[in-house]
């Protein structure tokens, strides 16, 4: 016998009990991205490699060791898994030429991205993010507007103990004074560097700040502030933003090591926090990054921008008992027929009832009406549809309550209502609120 195949190392399956909680969510995201004004942007899940290597930036642990890159077969080209969204969207964002014809740009995007890292809880090889995406905007406006948004979202999933963290990166001039001040104290302390941060020291030495390496963490912790070479206008801007998360009531912390591990940010850069996850506790992450969309060789346009993970959000939620009531799909009624004209019967009236907006699940696969039952029961419907050779010569139907109460016989045309009052009484149809949808299961 061939061995079974398993599915890549650190790539999930996602079984429908636990999808059914990733599409509560998802319809929750994308409402709340809605009411902000963001607009959906889907981009190719592979992209040309060197997209990433300018976006991204040669000296990070994505493009240094993450990406699942590969040539194409055929032609030879180098293209990349995409590891995530903002660089495939800035290279949309220029190739359509979308903000200089429609102004600024609420962009959002959904999906997986792969990092070729040790699969751990909470880290995957495949993993999915949702991303806001603010094009054209330079004002400190619209990085606290996406940082306003996420607490929003926190607060309606119900998520407790996220806790916000804000740095500024200044500007690029800014960084390059810090950058010299750096370089000369690790020089100073050169043997206390591991070898990634020797690598770094004269290529990128505010990565070297971004080490996990916890034996680093004295060095790092005492290393010059970015914050010290701030000018002015980096400073005002930063004021602003927090002045305005302490109007919306927003708390936060300024951490002075928060770099991030993507070269594209300057100034405002965030990160959310929790400490229900274990080690891997960042939940979402993003800032500014004016200087993105001129090195992918378009016009200079300030942006902002988050993405969160949504399997350690996800993780969050569940971990807060919020999903209870998502999740396993149960049919309104389980339709039950015997012989061929019922059948034909059958057929008609579940895409009857299917019309009235209720869930019906069709018996398929034959067998006597006892073992119909047994799945009808089984199938967690309140309901059945029984249709006979005695129902189907008289064209009618039998609903019989699976979890107690009487059975009704009905002609076809009535079926629908039928279903309706038995599922949710009489007065179900003028109570109905969900904008004439029909009937629904209720819950989120
Ligand atoms: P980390 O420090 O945990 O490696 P990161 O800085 O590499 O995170 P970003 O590139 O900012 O992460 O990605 C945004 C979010 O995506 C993270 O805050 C996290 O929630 C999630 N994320 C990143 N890498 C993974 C992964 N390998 N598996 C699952 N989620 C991830
Ligand atoms: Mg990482």
């Amino acid at each position: 016998m061939s061995q079974t195949l398993q599915a890549v190392r650190g790539m999930n399956d996602i079984l429908p009990d636990e999808a059914e909680i990733w599409e509560t969510f998802e319809d929750i995201v994308r409402d709340w991205l809605k009411s902000y004004g963001y607009r959906p942007l889907r981009t190719p899940i592979v992209e040309p490699t060197p997209l990433f290597r300018r976006a991204i930036g040669e000296f990070t642990d994505i493009v240094e060791k993450e990406m699942y890159s590969f040539e194409d077969a055929l032609n030879g080209e180098k293209l990349t898994l995409r590891p995530e969204g903002t660089a495939g969207c800035a290279r949309a964002a220029i190739q359509h030429n979308l903000v200089a014809s429609g102004g600024p740009q609420r962009l959002y995007y959904h999906g997986p991205v792969f990092r070729h890292e040790r699969p751990q809880k909470g880290r995957y090889r495949q993993f999915h993010q949702i991303g806001a995406e603010a094009l054209g905007f330079a004002g400190p406006d619209i990085d606290a507007e996406l940082v306003i948004m996420c607490a929003r979202l926190w607060e309606r999933l119900g998520l407790a103990d996220i806790r916000l963290e804000l740095n500024s990166l200044g500007s690029a001039a800014e960084r390059a004074s810090h950058r010299a001040a750096l370089v000369s104290y690790f020089e100073k302390h050169r043997e206390r560097l591991d070898e990634d941060s020797l690598r770094r020291l004269r290529a990128n030495p505010l990565r070297i700040l971004d080490t996990k390496n916890p034996a680093m963490r004295e060095l790092v912790e005492a290393a010059p502030k970015l914050a010290d070479h701030l000018g002015d206008e980096s400073r005002a801007h930063f004021e602003a933003v927090q002045g305005l998360l302490r109007e919306a009531g927003i708390p936060f912390r300024v951490n002075h090591r928060l770099v991030r591990g993507l070269d594209y940010y300057n100034r405002t850069v965030i990160e959310w926090v929790t400490g229900r996850l274990g080690a891997q506790g960042t939940v979402c992450a993003g800032g500014r990054y004016d200087g993105l969309v001129e090195q992918l060789g378009g016009k200079p346009m300030p942006a902002a921008g988050f993405a969160m993970g949504v399997e350690r959000v996800l993780a969050l939620w569940r971990e807060s008992g919020e999903t209870e009531y998502t999740g396993s799909w149960t049919p309104d009624i389980y339709v039950a027929y015997l012989g061929e004209r019922a059948q034909r019967l059958a057929f008609h009236a579940a895409e009857t009832m299917r019309d009235t907006g209720l869930d019906v699940l069709l018996h398929c696969g034959g067998g006597s009406f006892k073992s119909q039952m047994k799945k009808a029961d089984h199938s967690g419907a309140p309901l059945a549809l029984v249709i006979g050779d005695d129902e189907a010569a008289a064209g009618e139907v039998s609903i019989k309550p699976l979890r107690g109460g009487g059975q009704r016989r009905v002609p076809l045309a009535a079926l629908a209502d039928a279903v309706v009052d038995m599922l949710y009484g009489e007065d179900a149809e003028d109570n109905d609120e969900d904008g004439g949808q029909g009937v629904s299961n209720g819950g989120i």
